[in-house]
């Protein structure tokens, strides 16, 4: 007789005031925590969450945290269908998803040694190329070199 299956569901405790980022792409969360370098705020991670939407997904949770614009541009390169859940008395007022920039300066580093953005202060300039998959590309404005969403460095 097989045995009962056992669950091992994370349970994300709600917060009472923040910002939650759900339908991270798995493997996202850590970038995101790195890139808002969320080290004074209460933070909770969820990684390889089930989703129906995704398959899997990972979330994070930040208390009493609201993001800027900049932010969230960053947030959009590196997880395009992310969706952002302010939470006020652990109600969500406002939900919605994320959307990519066409332009993004300065958050994002060209990877190609020999651009000049690597070797004068100069702040970074590329355009985001949107596939009708839902996928990124980003094109470096001065180097005019294109990379996927995984070769790109975040600032
Ligand atoms: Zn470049």
């Amino acid at each position: 007789m097989a045995k009962k299956k056992q669950h091992t569901v994370l349970k994300v405790p709600a917060i009472e005031h923040g910002t939650v980022i759900d339908h991270l792409p798995p493997r996202a969360a850590l970038t995101v925590v790195r890139i808002l370098a969320v080290l004074e705020d209460l933070v909770t991670i969820g990684v390889n969450l089930s989703s129906h939407v995704m398959g899997r997904k990972d979330v994070v949770k930040i208390a009493n945290r609201k993001l800027s614009p900049d932010e969230v541009a960053k947030i959009a390169i590196i997880a395009p269908r992310a969706t952002l859940n302010i939470i006020e008395s652990y109600v969500v007022v406002k939900k919605y998803t994320v959307t990519p920039p066409d332009v993004v300066e300065g958050i994002v580093r060209c990877v190609n040694p020999s651009c000049i953005t690597n070797h004068e202060t100069v702040r970074t300039r590329f355009s985001v190329l949107k596939a009708e998959d839902g996928s990124l590309r980003l094109r470096c404005a001065y180097c005019e070199r294109a990379y996927d969403r995984q070769e790109i460095e975040i600032v």
